[in-house]
C-alpha cells in the first residue's frame, strides 16, 4: 500500500519589542543571567501585568501579513503547569479567542506555488531557560515573559521539503514585517512538528505524532523525513501508531518517544482575571493595516515582471530588502535594468562588504548607477573604465558624468585619433601584424590590447578592431 504524509506546524516566534510582554524589563538576548527581571516576570505575589502595546501591534500586523482576520475581541488565558523555568506556574496564552485567525501563506515549492492555511497566530509569553551543570541546574529568567507568537498551520503540508520551504517563507515574511529578527542562533524561532501518515485515498487523518521544540529548519526537514519513513514502516509491518510526543536526536538522526497521550497534562485553562480582553478599535486596526507591506513573494514576482530580472536576481533583492529598495530607485526609468542589477549586486555589494557599510551610507544617488550604465551603453566609456569610475563614485559621491569629465576618461571614438594609435601599434609590432595578414585571427587581439594600453583603456574597443582590420587590409 502507498502512504502519504500530513504535516502541521506550530511555530513559536519571539517578537522584536523593546520590553517584555507584561512588564518593563528589556527584551534582550545575551544579558547576564537574571538581570532583566522584576516582580512581574518573576511571578511574585500581588503584581499586575500591563500588556505591551507594541507586541499587540506586531501580532495584528503578522495576522494581516498571513492573510488572517484580526477579530475585535481577543482574551488571555492561564495555562497552568509546574516547571522550574515557569516562575508564575502558569503561562499566559490565548486559548479560544486568539488575536488572529484563519489565514494562509503562499510559498514557492518545486516549480509551483503552494498554499498552507493558517489556523491562528496567538500571542503568549516565553519561559525561562534552564541550564544543566555537572552537579546542579540553573535557570535564567531573562527570557521569561518575552512576547512569543505561536503560528499554527492547518495540516496542509505533505512532506519534509514542503514544510521546510513553508518555514523559510514564513521567516521571510516575519523579517519583512519587522515582526521578529527570527535569529535561529538565539532561539528566536522554535517549531513543533505534527506528523501523520495515511493510505493514499483515505480522507481521515492518521494518528498524529508531535516532535517538540525544533530549533532549526534543516532539523525540521531531517526529523520530518525520518519520522514519515518510520511511521510508514510501522504501518507496513502491520503495527499501529498511537498519538505521542517524540524528541529528535539530531546527532543520531532518529526520533524517540517522550510521552504518549495518556501522560498529557491537564492545563486547567481559565481566563486570566487580571487582564482585560483586547478589543482593538477600527481606527487601531486601520492604523496597523496602513503599515502592511508587500510580501516577499509578491515582490519577487514584481521585480521579475517590471525589471525583467531573472528569478535568482529577484531573490537577492527580496532577501536583502534594503538592497532591493536601493535597486528599485536605481533602476527606475533605466533602459537596461538588468545591467543596473548587476552593478548593484556585484560592484556595490562588494564595496559595502569591503567598507562594512550599508546602502544607507552610499554617498552617490541611486540613480547614478543608471547613469553609469547609460554612459557605457552610449559608448562614452568602456566597461573597464566604468569600473574605475564606479570606485571613484563610491569614494567621492560624485556623479559618473562629472568623474568622466574631470578625469578625462571619455572613451576615444574619434577615428582619426584611433587610427594614429593603431598605426603606432602595427609599427611597433611587425610580427603579429604579419601573422594577422597571413590569416592568424588571434594576432588581432594582441594588437587591440596594445592600442587599449596606449590609450590607457579609453579607446573604443569595437572601433579599434575594425580600424586594425582595415589598415591591415583584410
Ligand atoms: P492539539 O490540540 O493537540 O495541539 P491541534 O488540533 O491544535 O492539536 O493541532 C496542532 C497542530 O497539529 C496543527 O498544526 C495541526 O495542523 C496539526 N495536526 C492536527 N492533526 C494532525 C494530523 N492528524 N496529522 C498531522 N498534523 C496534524
Ligand atoms: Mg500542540
Ligand atoms: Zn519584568
Amino acid at each position: 500500500m502507498e502512504y502519504e504524509a500530513v504535516i502541521g506546524l506550530e511555530t513559536h516566534v519571539q517578537l522584536r519589542t523593546r520590553t517584555k510582554m507584561w512588564c518593563g524589563c528589556a527584551n534582550e538576548y545575551g544579558a547576564e543571567a537574571n538581570t532583566n527581571v522584576c516582580p512581574v516576570c518573576l511571578g511574585l505575589p500581588g503584581v499586575l501585568p500591563v500588556p505591551n502595546a507594541e507586541a499587540l501591534r506586531k501580532t495584528a500586523l503578522t495576522g494581516m501579513l498571513l492573510n488572517c482576520d484580526v477579530p475585535s475581541y481577543a482574551k488571555w488565558d492561564r495555562k497552568n503547569y509546574f516547571y522550574p523555568d515557569n516562575p508564575k506556574n502558569y503561562q499566559l496564552t490565548q486559548l479560544d479567542f486568539p488575536s488572529t485567525i484563519e489565514g494562509f501563506v503562499d510559498f514557492e515549492f518545486g516549480e509551483g506555488t503552494e498554499r498552507v492555511r493558517i489556523n491562528r497566530a496567538h500571542l503568549e509569553e516565553d519561559v525561562g531557560k534552564s541550564t544543566h551543570f555537572a552537579d546542579h541546574s540553573g535557570v535564567d529568567f531573562n527570557r521569561a515573559g518575552v512576547p512569543l507568537l505561536e503560528i499554527v498551520t492547518e495540516p496542509d503540508l505533505t512532506g519534509a521539503d514542503m514544510a521546510y520551504e513553508y518555514l523559510n517563507a514564513l521567516k521571510a515574511i516575519l523579517e519583512y514585517g519587522g515582526v521578529s529578527d527570527c535569529d535561529m542562533e538565539k532561539g528566536q524561532v522554535r517549531c513543533d512538528v505534527n506528523i501523520s501518515v495515511r493510505p493514499i485515498g483515505q480522507t481521515e487523518l492518521g494518528e498524529k505524532i508531535e516532535i517538540k521544540n525544533m530549533n532549526s529548519f534543516s532539523g525540521v526537514r531531517r526529523a520530518a523525513g525520518y519520522e514519515i519513513e518510520r511511521q510508514i514502516g510501522v504501518l507496513r509491518e502491520g503495527g499501529t501508531l498511537v498519538q505521542e510526543t517524540r524528541r529528535w536526536d539530531d546527532a543520531v538522526g532518529i526520533t524517540e518517544s517522550m510521552r504518549t497521550k495518556e501522560d498529557a497534562h491537564d492545563y486547567r485553562y481559565f481566563p486570566d482575571p487580571d487582564l482585560m480582553p483586547h478589543t482593538p478599535s477600527e481606527e487601531w486596526l486601520a492604523e496597523v493595516r496602513a503599515s502592511v507591506m508587500e510580501l516577499p513573494l509578491a515582490r519577487k514576482r514584481r521585480l521579475m515582471a517590471d525589471f525583467q530580472l531573472p528569478a535568482s536576481d529577484a531573490e537577492v533583492f527580496v532577501g536583502d530588502a534594503a538592497l532591493g529598495d536601493y535597486f528599485e530607485v536605481a533602476a527606475n526609468g533605466a533602459k537596461n535594468p538588468k545591467a543596473v542589477a548587476n552593478w548593484v549586486m556585484n560592484n556595490l555589494q562588494a564595496k559595502l562588504v569591503e567598507t562594512g557599510g550599508s546602502v544607507a551610507d552610499v554617498k552617490f544617488e541611486a540613480s547614478a548607477i543608471g547613469e553609469l550604465v547609460g554612459l557605457i551603453e552610449g559608448g562614452q566609456i568602456n566597461s573597464k573604465i566604468a569600473q574605475d569610475v564606479f570606485v571613484k563614485m563610491f569614494e567621492s559621491g560624485k556623479s559618473p558624468a562629472a568623474i568622466v569629465e574631470e578625469k578625462g576618461l571619455s572613451q576615444v571614438s574619434d577615428s582619426g585619433e584611433l587610427e594614429a594609435f593603431c598605426n603606432e601599434a602595427i609599427e611597433a609590432n611587425p610580427g603579429p601584424a604579419e601573422d594577422f595578414r597571413n590569416g592568424k585571427e588571434t594576432a588581432l587581439n594582441f594588437l587591440k590590447g596594445q592600442v587599449m594600453k596606449a590609450s590607457r583603456g579609453k579607446a573604443n574597443p569595437q572601433m579599434v578592431g575594425e580600424l586594425l582590420k582595415n589598415i591591415l587590409g583584410s
